[in-house]
């Protein structure tokens, strides 16, 4: 068994419980806590009135963040703020803290388990007529076709209609809800709640109340070398990137998670895991929501397919001549933790560790490398109901169309870094910028973060070495770093 060391988070009286990580190839998983439940507090409506016209990441940081920490993670802020156009305040807290070994960093999104499922697509559908996105309207409309049970044959062909979607009215004498596989083999028809970050309801027009005016939490581990040259495109030798893993953890704040991380029955289906999907799920027009040995894919028809987006990039190399690379990337989602499960020992709420690196959402960030948003990251946020400007990730002509390489792949558009660092500079050492929250102020923090914790439902506090998390038990390296 392995020995835990117990550490002091937020609170004297509450302490992390961390899960384990094999690692034999120096590759640190980027963590996120998602654990079991606490008591509901009583709900205090605060609603969400941000005025801007786009994303806005409202960052505030505990006592120990440096000014060169701070410019790094409004760097990333403002990576993620370029795409999102839902014009939402998101705050996050962040704070440096001495995790574990083997842990860079963590997230713990502020959400709620029990949207309904019906609402969520509505919303999501309305949404996408509103921004004209026929692809985010497909999307929905997919939902709803999982609890149809049609067949495959048949989405497949309403999805060859993509160039004028008609949908009807998806509820139309449809039961409530959505059809999903869980762990114990039971197929559920008639669950109805999912789960939704706060960040994610406020895209989605979905009312999101709490005591806490937080969003989100971000620990980055304090033990580490970090590098701040993101913008540069470098990283420090023996040193990892914080920008990348900042960007990682606002990624799992705005949505990116499944419930498949927390503890059993504490949690349910995220946003996300709408279109989880597995080879299995697809012949039965279910989602997937177990953990196995067989992979586990986005799909954004109904389970039909896996979501596979080839894009290209130009760069420049030392000769000074353009180099252009096409990455084609294939939308699998990291398997979990429980390795006796078949899990992949690394968290559901991830793409799966993969070659090309799949994107920012990838589990496991190796020292001495950056890490990028891609298009299936912003893929999937589009999916769970973020306005995404795909135009702003990808090039354009004069007309606004996107320019296609030779092969009919779009091509990455390279963000203005000198542009935004300059921006990251201002806005870490604005205080104005941060009206709603009081940085600096640990105590503040931690009252606001238990709040939210307690508010979710899912999280708990402490070290859990029930075993329910494989690692430790079959992995003769899984201890190392403990
Ligand atoms: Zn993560």
């Amino acid at each position: 068994m392995c020995k835990f060391t117990v550490m002091n988070v937020l609170s004297t009286k509450k302490e992390y419980k961390p899960s384990i990580f094999g690692d034999k190839h120096q590759r640190k998983p980027i963590y996120q806590y998602l654990v079991a439940p606490l008591a509901l507090a009583a709900a205090l409506i605060l609603g969400n009135n941000a005025p801007a016209s786009a994303l806005k990441i409202n960052l505030t940081y505990g006592a120990n963040v440096t000014q060169e920490q701070k410019e790094a993670a409004e760097l990333a802020a403002l990576i993620w703020e370029s795409y999102i156009t839902d014009p939402i305040t998101v705050n996050i807290h962040l704070d440096m803290s001495e995790l574990p070994w083997g842990k860079m960093g963590a997230a713990i999104p502020n959400l709620r388990t029990n949207y309904n499922y019906d609402a969520f697509k509505t919303k999501a559908e309305s949404e996408a007529e509103l921004a004209g996105q026929n692809t985010d309207f497909l999307a929905a409309v997919e939902l709803a076709e999982q609890n149809t049970y049609s067949s495959p044959t048949v989405e497949l062909a309403e999805q060859n209609t993509s160039s004028s979607p008609t949908p009807t009215n998806p509820d139309d004498g449809l039961f409530s809800g959505y059809k999903i596989i869980y762990q114990n083999g039971t197929i559920g028809t008639t669950d109805s709640n999912i789960m939704i970050t706060g960040a994610n309801a406020m895209a989605l027009g979905l009312s999101f109340n709490s005591q806490s005016v937080l969003h989100g939490y971000i620990q980055l581990n304090s033990r580490y070398n970090w590098s701040y040259k993101y913008a540069q495109g470098t990283v420090d030798k023996n040193s990892f990137d914080f920008t990348s893993v900042v960007l990682h953890e606002i990624g799992h704040n705005l949505g990116f998670i499944s419930g498949i991380d927390p503890a059993p029955g504490t949690a349910k289906p995220s946003s996300l895991d709408m279109f989880r999907c597995s080879d299995y799920s697809a012949k039965l027009g279910a989602i997937d929501f177990t953990v196995d040995s067989q992979r586990r894919y986005f799909s954004i028809d109904g389970c039909q397919t896996v979501f596979t987006l080839a894009e290209t990039e130009e760069t420049t190399n030392k000769k000074g001549d353009i180099v252009t690379t096409t990455r084609t990337y294939e939308a699998l989602f990291a398997r979990g933790t429980n390795r006796r499960l078949g899990g992949d020992g690394t968290q559901a709420s991830h793409w799966a560790d993969n070659n090309p690196d799949p994107g920012i959402m990838n589990p496991l960030l190796q020292g001495n490398t950056k890490r990028k948003l891609t298009g299936i990251d912003l893929t999937a946020m589009d999916y769970i109901g973020y306005d995404v400007d795909h135009k702003k990730y990808y090039q354009t002509d004069a007309n606004g169309d996107y320019i296609l390489d030779s092969k009919g792949n779009k091509i990455v558009k390279p963000l203005d870094f000198a542009f935004l660092s300059s921006q990251a500079q201002i806005r870490a050492t604005g205080d104005n910028y941060r009206p709603q929250y009081s940085p600096d102020n640990d105590d503040t923090t931690r009252t606001e973060v238990e709040k939210f914790m307690d508010e979710s439902g899912i999280y708990y506090w402490g070290w859990d070495d029930s075993g329910d998390n494989g690692d430790c038990e079959n992995d003769p390296n899984g201890c190392v770093w403990w």
